[in-house]
């Protein structure tokens, strides 16, 4: 099960998603609403759910913008 964190102040990132604890930590501060702090959740729980299908980090981050993408497309 992933778990999902919230924090305050944070580093660059707006999100992370860490593997081996199965943990995504959210930096509030690095939003400026709801949505937007909603979308980076979608964005890393999607991180979580194409763990096991032994994509880099580039084709993760392809894969998750075409989705965020894929009703304007259709
Ligand atoms: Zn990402």
């Amino acid at each position: 099960m992933v778990t999902v964190n919230m924090e305050v102040l944070g580093h660059d990132e707006r999100g992370i998603y860490y593997p081996e604890s199965k943990r995504i930590i959210i930096y509030l501060d690095r939003h400026e609403c709801l949505e937007d702090i909603l979308s980076t959740i979608q964005h890393e729980l999607i991180h979580a759910a194409v763990e096991d299908q032994n994509l880099d980090d580039d084709q993760e981050e392809k894969l998750i913008y075409a989705m965020a993408w894929a009703d304007y497309h259709i």
